[in-house]
Parts: structure tokens; sequence; C-alpha cells
């Protein structure tokens, strides 16, 4: 039986929803589900690695590829450009990967209108207490940067209604444990088992 195409998950949530450390629990805890590197023009952080946390592109390679058509989305966020790579994906799902982009809120919007089949999960914190307060705990930026990002994480709490799934990022283990459940539960569909399906009814291996 040939190998069937991938999922493709999407999470997404406002900043200071904790995304980072909760999905690399996540990827670690399932062998068949990968990253979708994202590009962006951004700089790297220190730690950062080009072509694991990032594909760090210039300006004008960024441009390029967008002429190219090369994106399933595209978004600025705050001060530099961020894209998902179509080829990456589609070659991730086609070895029949599952395939997790960890994206804006404003990218995820486009992923819905372009891939019918995504499946999204909104990542969000307990309340918008705690939004605030880990916003300021991560204290690298100024106070005016600080209010924007605030500002911004609140209005993109009302995106929940579009997703297929909410996850409360409050104890870490627990939300890793409830993304994974909701791949796991979305891998046994009966719509994403069809060749299984076909195969077992006609009596074969
Ligand atoms: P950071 O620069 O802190 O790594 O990411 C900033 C924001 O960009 C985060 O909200 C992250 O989810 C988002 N982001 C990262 N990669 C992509 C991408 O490929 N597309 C979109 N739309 N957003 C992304």
């Amino acid at each position: 039986m040939n190998k069937k195409k991938g999922l493709l998950f999407v999470v997404s949530g406002p900043s200071g929803a904790g995304k980072g450390t909760v999905l690399c629990r996540v990827l670690d805890g399932d062998s068949n589900l990968r990253y979708s590197v994202s590009v962006t023009t951004r700089q790297p952080r220190e730690g950062e690695v080009d072509g694991v946390n990032y594909f760090f592109k210039t300006k004008a390679e960024y441009d390029l590829m967008l002429e190219n058509d090369a994106f399933l989305e595209t978004q600025k966020v705050y001060d530099n450009y961020y894209g998902t790579p179509k080829a990456y994906v589609e070659d991730l799902r086609n070895q029949g990967y599952d395939v997790m982009l960890e994206i804006d809120i404003k990218g995820a919007r486009q992923v819905i209108e372009n891939v019918e089949d995504a499946i999204l999960v909104f990542l969000t914190p307990p309340s918008i207490d705690v939004l605030r307060s880990r916003l300021v705990g991560r204290a690298t930026e100024s106070e005016e940067q600080l209010k924007i990002r605030t500002d911004s994480s609140i209005a993109e709490l009302k995106e929940i209604s579009g997703y297929h799934y909410v996850v409360v990022n409050d104890d870490i283990d627990i939300c890793a444990n409830d993304i994974l459940e909701i791949i796991h539960a979305e891998r046994r569909r009966v719509v994403n088992n069809g060749d299984f399906i076909e195969n077992l009814l006609r009596g074969d291996k």
C-alpha cells in the first residue's frame, strides 16, 4: 500500500501564549510529526540555527520566493517577513509525515483559504492577565512595543471561533499532551483512512 499523504496541523495563538516550548514537547513526543521550518527575513537570535529554527533569508531572497509563488502563506509580523515554504511542506506530506506549522494568526487565516483539509489548533493562555504578565516577563522589548504586542494579542483571542480546537497553555505537559491527543484523534478519522478501509473491506492485508 502506498504511504498516505500526511496531515497538516496549524498551531497558532497570540504572542505570549508560550507556543515554542510546548511545540518542542509535542514534536519530541511523536516520531511521525515534522515541524515546518519557516522562512524569515529577521536576524537569527542567539542559538538559532539556519534550516532548523528558520530559513534565514535576505529581503531580496524573500521577494524572489514571493514572485515565484513559493509560499503557502506569508505575513509581515511586526517588522519582519515570515512565510511557510510550500514545497517544503508538500514534500514532507507526500513522504507520509504529518506536518505542524507554528505561524501567526493572520497566516493561519491564509492557510484556511488555501488548504481545505488543514487542522487548526488555537493555543491560548488561561486568561488575559496571564497573557499580559507573560509578555512583560519576556522584557526584551520597549514599553511601547510591549503595549502594541499586548493589545494585538488580546484582539487575536477573538479569532478562536474560526479554529477546530482550542488548547489552554497553562501546564506545559498537559498542553503538549492535549495537542498530541488531537493529532492522534485526527489520524483515526475515517476520512483520513480511506485506503486502509478500502483494503479492509476487500479482504486485503
Ligand atoms: P519569532 O520572530 O518570535 O520567531 O516569531 C514571531 C511570530 O511570527 C510568531 O507569532 C510566529 O508564530 C510567527 N511566525 C513564524 N513563522 C511564521 C510563518 O511562516 N508564517 C507566519 N504567518 N507567521 C510565522
